[in-house]
């Protein structure tokens, strides 16, 4: 999967390594997914195909598969991040989830021909890797054995060393992995390369994410279907997974494209336009403690420009004003603490608020001052932009 991501808040989980410059993160849900791989691997799968294999054997090959079936899922994503870079689109990180990977591309591809590659570079890759396992154990094996297999499999897996066991699962779950992603739903990889065809016949970019993402909702859906199906007739538990990744899937759906009509929305939108134009100054000559006595304190306003004679010199936030030492404060004065205009962050009142909010939201959403020249003409936090967003729903779901 590769999604596009223009405000992501949550850093959560690990930091595990970075590789052709890409952040590779590692989200806390993979551990449970890890777990349960390995455990269905070494307490299921390796005994019922090798019921001579100690434990400790089984144990140990279902590890290393699960650690090579994660390097696999990182494999994929990177596939799409090198190709989404080649059309120039970046790439900060990829996240290893529950589902698989998350890479996180910054824009959206420019044309329906970008689209299309970009979205099956990573079913190509799993494609490839299942194959390429598949062929490490027919050359191990030779032909004939790959063909015993298929006639008689369980006598024949019985066989297979621990190495060659696991390359069959990887092959497999790899193939898998490129079937399951191909299936045209959006954010499926195989709804993007939908999207892209029908963008391409139309011309219509939201009018083929619309589509996508409708046929992603019913594919959740039938999943969730085939779930219940499996958990109440079949009474098998396994349905329950189904139902989760059905669910999983048409809320990804719905998500995905109520994200790209703000996303579009926000498209026009300038700094100007949203940030707040009401609030108040203070002078150069006024002490740090009276500043926060009688400004700060009797406002909700966070950061405050500081001017003399009606010119802007700097702004003070809350948090330099709460770092002076109380002991000091009566004897400092506002302009010893504030940032100098010139070193202090700014906005553009001009910059696009897309990427304000990215750039708003990373810092923490402290509040900013927004600039036209040399003069301060109103403030904004990231959650300015959202609260916009918000108000206007309506012109939102009619873009
Ligand atoms: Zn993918």
């Amino acid at each position: 999967m590769a999604e596009l991501r223009p405000v992501s808040r949550e850093r959560g989980g690990l930091r595990l390594f970075t590789v052709f410059g890409i952040e590779i993160r590692l989200d806390f849900s993979v551990v449970i997914i890890f777990g349960l791989i390995v455990y269905s691997l070494a307490v299921g799968l390796f005994p019922q195909w090798h019921p001579e294999w100690a434990p400790a054997v089984s144990w140990g090959t279902a590890f290393i598969a699960g650690i090579i079936f994660f390097a696999s899922l990182l494999a994929h994503e990177l596939s799409h991040s090198l190709t989404a870079r080649r059309f120039g689109i970046r790439v900060p990180r990829i996240t290893l989830f529950l589902f698989g990977g998350v890479a996180e591309i910054e824009s959206e591809a420019e044309t329906p021909g970008a689209e299309f590659t970009i979205a099956i570079a990573g079913p190509l890759m799993s494609a490839a890797l299942g194959l390429a396992f598949t062929f490490i154990v027919s050359v191990s094996l030779g032909e004939q054995t790959l063909g015993q297999i298929l006639e008689r499999p369980e006598q024949t897996m019985a066989g297979l060393s621990p190495v060659m066991t696991a390359c069959i699962w990887l092959g497999s779950v790899n193939m898998m992995l490129a079937l399951f992603n191909l299936i045209p739903g959006f954010p499926l990889d195989g709804g993007r390369v939908f999207r892209a065809l029908i963008w391409r016949l139309t011309g219509e970019h939201l009018l083929a994410t619309r589509m996508a993402s409708t046929a992603g909702k019913w594919f959740g859906w039938s999943i969730m279907g085939l779930g219940f199906w499996n958990l109440l007739v079949l009474k098998s538990l396994g349905g329950l997974w189904l139902v989760l990744i059905g669910w999983f899937l048409s809320h990804l759906a719905t998500a995905s494209y109520s994200q790209l009509l703000t996303q579009r929305s926000l498209r026009t939108l300038r700094v100007g336009d949203v940030m707040r134009t009401r609030f108040d100054h203070v002078p150069a000559d006024v002490s740090v403690e009276n500043f926060i006595e009688n400004y700060l304190l009797r406002s909700s306003q966070l950061l405050w420009p500081v001017i003399d004679q009606g010119s802007v010199l700097g702004t003070l936030s809350f948090s330099e004003a709460s770092a002076v030492p109380v002991a000091e404060r009566p004897r400092r004065l506002v302009t010893d603490v504030m940032s100098k205009l010139g070193t202090a962050r700014v906005i553009d009142a001009d910059a696009m608020a897309s990427s304000a909010l990215t750039a708003l939201l990373q810092a923490g959403d402290e509040p900013v001052a927004v600039v036209s020249g040399a003069k301060v003409v109103g403030l904004i936090r990231g959650s300015d932009i959202l609260r916009w967003i918000m108000l206007h729903q309506d012109q939102n779901i009619s873009a």
